[in-house]
């Protein structure tokens, strides 16, 4: 199973992440300890923008 790593968007599988954190009763999977450590830091930040995407449509 691939899981986002939710810092960088990176696809990380999940049989074989190093670097995993819950948060809000939710797993996330990162690449890289680097990831973990940033959104440890500051979870919000990577899980209220969803990246770069805007997914808000305004009709
Ligand atoms: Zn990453």
């Amino acid at each position: 199973m691939k899981a986002i790593d939710p810092v960088c968007q990176m696809e990380v599988d999940t049989a074989s992440a190093m670097w995993t954190s819950e948060y809000g009763g939710q797993m996330y999977y990162f690449c890289a300890p680097g990831c973990k450590s940033s959104f440890d830091k500051d979870p919000q930040k990577f899980l209220s923008g969803e990246g770069d995407h805007d997914h808000h449509e305004h009709h």
